[in-house]
């Protein structure tokens, strides 16, 4: 088989390509920061999760259970990446995503519409996971548009990200500053990552191929590369979720 060589480019340059031209059907939702459907334009500047009480349920064996049913048109292929993207959350978290069955009141609809896209956190009743067949089928992006349905929002938008980044507004697609506002985000104590799947490139929205964010103080570092889920990203999901056994220790910060 041929190799896909776009899979050795990071989670931001994937999603921002495969969203780049998205025209979006009628019954299709709005996006914001690239890849997070919305409900409303009254959600554009709130966190839609703090708002609305978004985690999934937890069961009393300790486990987070959540339902996804993926529509008949992906490949078998495709399919495979998808449920690997699923499979990957078990080994090191207690979110367990399990096929839907009769009856499941909040589920995750797995489907290739136009783009890569997901709410963030649970919504209630089917929700969609947009894996568009042109350009959303890697593992980073599945993992990162099943974060968003976790709860997360983009790095880049965390509380304390001018801490860490600086953000060039003069570098940004006229229209496209909104993709940079802060969130009020819970952070859970974990630090800001770099490498976060959560986290978009150096060169995110920009408008003349000048960086719109860099690391600092040291703009060397890497940054925005992410291929998978960071430590920390499984971190703070265990954290969220409070899925203790696989939390990892305060000690392992430099707090
Ligand atoms: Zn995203």
């Amino acid at each position: 088989m041929e190799e896909d060589t776009n899979t050795r480019l990071s989670v931001g340059e994937l999603l921002e390509r495969a969203n780049r031209a998205r025209i979006p059907d009628s019954d299709e939702p709005t996006l914001v920061g690239g890849d997070i459907a919305i409900k409303s334009e009254a959600d554009r500047n709130a966190d839609p999760c703090t708002a609305s009480g978004c985690l999934w349920g937890k069961w009393s064996d300790g486990k987070v259970y959540i339902p996804y049913y993926i529509t008949n048109h992906f490949s078998s292929r495709e399919q495979a990446i998808i449920t690997r993207g699923l499979d990957s959350f078990s080994a090191v978290s207690c979110i367990r995503f399990r096929p839907y069955q009769n009856g499941d009141q909040n589920w995750l609809s797995i489907e290739s519409r136009n783009g890569c896209y997901s709410y963030v956190g649970r919504q209630g009743g089917g929700q969609t996971v947009s894996l568009s067949r042109q350009g959303c089928l890697y593992h980073s992006t599945v993992q990162h548009e099943l974060l968003h349905a976790l709860g997360f929002n983009h790095e880049q938008t965390r509380s304390d990200r001018d801490n860490h980044i600086k953000v060039y507004w003069e570098n940004i697609i006229e229209g496209m500053d909104y993709n940079f506002y802060k969130i009020n985000t819970l952070n859970q104590g974990t630090p800001y990552d770099y490498n976060s799947v959560m986290q978009y490139e150096k060169y995110a929205f920009s408008k003349n191929n000048l960086p719109t964010m860099m690391p600092i103080p040291n703009s060397n570092v890497a940054f925005g590369q992410a291929t998978q889920m960071s430590n920390n990203d499984i971190d703070r999901l265990n954290r969220l979720y409070k899925c203790c056994k696989f939390m990892m220790s305060k000690l392992e910060y430099s707090l």
